[in-house]
């Protein structure tokens, strides 16, 4: 008797035949079936040419249909949210969607209703959809009923160019595929990462794409009588280290946590050995010092602990989404989840079981002081380990901190002994004479504080280097046009340690890049980098930084053991 491949476990000594006569009608008949109710959109649906309905019917499906009767007819563009379109007539009921959002996301948002050949899916009362994580509903859904708003009617599939890289929203480093048309990017899909998102993407990373869609060629431009002029970039760059050059140890550099590895390593060289200047930092406010020992628990780990307490809850998923997933996934394997507010470290620790062999700590980089007590506490309550995992900000916050764009530590977390800077929150009255702001990514820019407001207007030189235009360009003496975050390469590390490799999904070619400028102005003020690609820097990080060989090994960074 036939077994359905989806309903039957691999067992020991089974044979399977997927290619006998009887097994072929079988096939056939199934999509037969399938195909009586499904309109004949596919000329113009946008799962079009990447539709597994229409690659198993390719192969496996009748060449024609034998119904004779008018299609079944539902409702079509039926909006569930402000994201994603339903359209119940290409519907199959595969369950698919059902099942993610009940045993994915366990948010139970959408639910078969009705019954027969009337059933449809929905939400409950036809209420707008709320989950964060409704984009993994339309990579699922193996036919063309649930698309993404965004995306409707933007490419075929066969048009795109597609990029792998990382999503720029947060430090969790999902990753992705960008898909771009005509040099405009289309959407962002997953790219499966067992060990990080599990393929899934979060909607607010998912989503985010049209922060980095380039809106005009800007050219570089410098401040003379009060307004801004356009350049080339060597004026422009002649012109920075002029000014850098006045400033020299009172200059300071603002590195955004979205930039690679690789500008990363050069913006402290810049500052930290050509500038000699100490103050460098990444970060928008203050925080207690970053240590290896913050990134103990790997993503995957989550799931093999016996308790994970996120301590801060909604907060720390808030600040890398797909933890959820992550988080859910490992209720439903057995481990005691507890989201728990970040001053209730107390109570954290009485309701950890003291024969717990492995748990697991949650928290965002704000609340490290209550993580790190908690995990004191549970050391000595418990036999096993204590391991804890802090959110870092932005795609490359871990990097920046390892790399040493900090105040008061070199790279690998080394004590600068007695050469510490001035942080972020400190240069309004520091008495500084100059600042460089880089950033590449929109959703981790320089926002002025209110105090920093007054004081920018006052430096002798702000050098603005960045993506897209900000109000922070009316403050500038020098506004040097940067790439975005999808239009460069690279690494960038996430919030376990795992470095990642980012490549230009979009080309911008009129944009010097950012680590070449970095070098001009370098050897403006004296020194002599020889740098010709990014993978040169990469194989210079890895020489000067050997924990980052894991870079080639796809692991993450281990601080404690020789790479
Ligand atoms: S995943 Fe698509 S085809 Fe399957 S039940 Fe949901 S809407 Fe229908
Ligand atoms: S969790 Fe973070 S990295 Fe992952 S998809 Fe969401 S925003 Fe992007």
């Amino acid at each position: 008797k036939l077994q359905p491949a989806c309903a039957v476990y691999v067992a020991d000594g089974m044979v399977v035949k997927t290619t006998t006569d009887q097994v072929n009608k079988y096939q056939k008949g199934v999509l037969e079936f399938l195909l009586i109710n499904h309109p004949l959109d596919c000329p113009i649906c946008d799962k079009g040419g990447e539709c597994p309905l229409q690659d198993q019917t390719y192969q496996y499906g009748p060449g024609a249909s034998r119904y004779q009767f008018d299609k079944a007819h539902f409702d079509k563009a039926v909006p569930l949210s402000d994201k994603i379109v339903l359209d119940r007539e290409r519907c199959i009921l595969c369950w698919r969607c059902t099942r993610f959002s009940e045993e994915i996301s366990g948010e139970r948002e959408l639910a078969l209703i009705q019954r027969g050949v009337h059933t449809i899916i929905g939400t409950f009362n036809d209420e707008p959809a709320q989950s964060n994580y409704q984009g993994n509903w339309t990579e699922i859904c193996p036919v063309g009923a649930l698309t993404s708003r965004q995306y409707r009617f933007i490419s075929r599939p066969w048009d795109l160019d597609r990029t792998p890289s990382v999503c720029p929203g947060c430090s969790m480093g999902c990753n992705i595929q960008i898909d771009a048309r005509s040099n405009k990017i289309g959407r962002f899909q997953s790219r499966e990462n067992v060990a990080v998102d599990d393929s899934w993407l979060c909607d607010y990373g998912r989503f985010s794409f049209p922060n980095f869609q380039r809106q005009s060629q800007e050219r570089p431009r410098i401040r003379r009588d009060g307004r801004l002029e356009e350049v080339t970039y060597d004026e422009a760059i002649a012109f920075t280290v002029d000014g850098l050059k006045r400033a020299g140890g009172q200059a300071a550099g603002w590195a955004s946590p979205a930039d690679t590895n690789e500008e990363l390593i050069l913006f402290r060289r810049l500052f930290r050995d050509v500038l000699r200047s100490p103050h460098l930092d990444h970060r928008s406010a203050v925080l207690v010092d970053a240590e290896p020992d913050d990134m103990t628990l790997p993503i995957a780990d989550i799931e093999r602990c016996d308790h994970v307490v996120v301590l801060g809850g909604q907060d720390v998923i808030d600040a890398a989404p797909v933890l959820h997933l992550r988080l859910f996934k490992s209720q439903r394997k057995g481990v005691n989840v507890q989201k728990i507010g970040a001053s209730e470290v107390a109570e954290a620790v009485a309701s950890v079981r003291p024969d717990c062999t492995a748990v697991g700590i949650l928290a965002t980089e704000a609340n490290k002081t209550a993580a790190v007590e908690l995990q004191t506490k549970l050391q000595r309550k418990i036999k096993g380990s204590v391991r804890r995992l802090l959110v870092t900000t932005g795609p490359n916050g871990r990097g920046a901190k390892d790399l040493g764009i900090l105040p008061h530590l070199g790279p690998g977390y080394a004590a600068l002994n007695g050469q510490a800077g001035t942080g972020r929150t400190e240069w309004p009255g520091a008495g500084l004479r100059a600042l460089y702001i880089h950033e590449s990514s929109p959703l981790h820019g320089f926002i002025a504080s209110d105090a920093e407001s007054m004081w920018l207007p006052t430096l002798p030189l702000l050098v603005f280097h960045r993506f897209k235009p900000s109000p922070l360009d009316e403050m500038a003496h020098v506004v040097l046009p940067g790439h975005a975050f999808t239009e460069k390469g690279g690494t960038v590390t996430n919030m376990e340690g795992r470095v990642q490799r980012i490549a230009r999904g979009l080309d911008a070619d009129w944009v010097l890049e950012d680590w070449r400028v970095f070098q001009e102005i370098a050897n403006g003020l004296g020194a002599s980098w020889t740098y010709d690609s990014v993978a040169d820097i990469t194989a210079d990080l890895v020489r000067s930084l050997p924990p980052y060989a894991a870079l080639n090994r796809g692991e993450r960074v281990l601080w404690s053991e020789p790479a």
